[in-house]
């Protein structure tokens, strides 16, 4: 991102959400400074969103071993407190829920080369799966771009900023929208610390009104 890559953007959510899918690959990816690629015009059918007896038995995960312990705690409170906040996500989602042997995986690497993240280089975090139990969501430690966890310098990214955008993908969001950070966690470029939104954690305006259109409202109060 900031030089960014989307891959199959520009599809409706809702026409997108209605094709029955394979897999979603959507890389985000942090790079230079300088724009690198434009986004695909040619989306193609690649995810789901979840059936409502999914959503109603909840979608479980684990990390895999790759999971570094400083990783864990600000991973799963973006996945399941802040993505499941009322007050921000007011729609019948799927609710995440770390399980041992969970049917999901979080992943951590040093490399490139993933496949599903389109080995963009730079990239941070990337999600397959969209829409089925055995989704898998990338983060990644490029040592030239510090994550805010380890290192709270100007430039550094907040891993919770990547994950709910991760999680919105997985969640039902199968494109990006190119727009304010304070509308959306879904833009195709997060920002770095201090730029308004690097720290945002939870689903902005935008985003839940996607959710509840996908979804439903859950509480009409
Ligand atoms: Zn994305």
């Amino acid at each position: 991102m900031n030089g960014s890559v989307a891959k199959n953007r520009g599809r409706s959510l809702v026409g997108a959400a209605r094709l029955s899918g394979l897999l979603l690959t959507a890389a985000v990816s942090v790079a230079s400074a300088v724009p690198t690629a434009g986004h695909s015009p040619t989306p193609a059918p690649y995810g789901r969103s979840w059936s409502t007896s999914e959503v109603a038995a909840g979608s479980t995960y684990d990390w895999d071993s790759t999971v570094p312990t400083w990783l864990k705690a600000p991973l799963q409170d973006v996945l399941e407190t802040q993505w499941a906040s009322i007050t921000s996500n007011n729609s019948r989602h799927i609710a995440f829920r770390r399980t041992a042997g969970g049917q999901a995986t979080v992943s951590f690497t040093n490399v490139t080369g993933v496949v599903a993240c389109n080995n963009v280089p730079g990239w941070l975090g990337c999600a397959s799966g969209a829409g089925s139990p055995g989704w898998r969501i990338w983060i990644r430690r490029n040592p030239n771009l510090p994550w805010c966890q380890l290192s709270l310098v100007n430039g550094c990214w907040e891993v919770e900023r990547i994950a709910i955008h991760e999680a919105g993908h997985v969640g039902g969001f199968l494109d990006h929208m190119d727009t304010s950070q304070s509308d959306t966690v879904m833009t195709p470029a997060p920002v770095t610390r201090p730029n308004y939104g690097w720290n945002v954690r939870r689903l902005q305006r935008c985003d839940e009104a996607r959710m509840q259109l996908l979804y439903d409202v859950a509480s009409p109060s």
